[in-house]
């Protein structure tokens, strides 16, 4: 068993400390934090992928994103959601694959699939767990 599945079962999860001197700098830095992170994990996801299809993003951005999770423009410009640092890594890992893949398909055709497939062969987890547990995950961080 691992220290983190040791740490949960004994009622002591992982904690996140942000000192800030009121609730809206709390917010901005947890904000800022998680975007860094997500920031991160999507060049070293993207660069792994974009190697394996043989493609070159012009820049990835790491924004706010209301009702979707990613986009790649026609200048090749892909952009994720931060809030894909919340859900679990292979979920990042599809969604980075999935942008990734549309620098060679602009679409959702069969070869656009079969692309994603080359990055990730068992892509149908990631989008299974967004389609039962997206709704959640957008609404995280939402105007109250
Ligand atoms: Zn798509």
């Amino acid at each position: 068993m691992g220290a983190a599945s040791r740490a949960i079962e004994e009622g002591l999860w992982p904690r996140l400390i942000a000192p800030a001197p009121d609730l809206a700098l709390f917010e901005a830095r947890l904000l800022r934090f998680f975007k860094e992170q997500a920031r991160a994990e999507l060049i070293d996801r993207v660069a792994h992928h974009a190697v394996t299809l043989g493609v070159k993003p012009e820049r990835i951005q790491v924004k706010e994103l209301r009702s979707r999770w990613g986009s790649c423009s026609s200048d090749r410009v892909l952009a994720f959601s931060w809030r894909v640092i919340l859900a679990p890594p292979f979920v990042l890992d599809y969604l980075a694959a999935h942008e990734t893949a549309h620098l060679r398909e602009m679409n959702h055709s069969r070869r656009f699939w079969a692309h994603v497939r080359r990055c990730i062969p068992d892509y149908e987890a990631g989008r299974q767990w967004l389609h039962e547990h997206g709704c959640g995950l957008h609404a995280i961080g939402m105007a109250r």
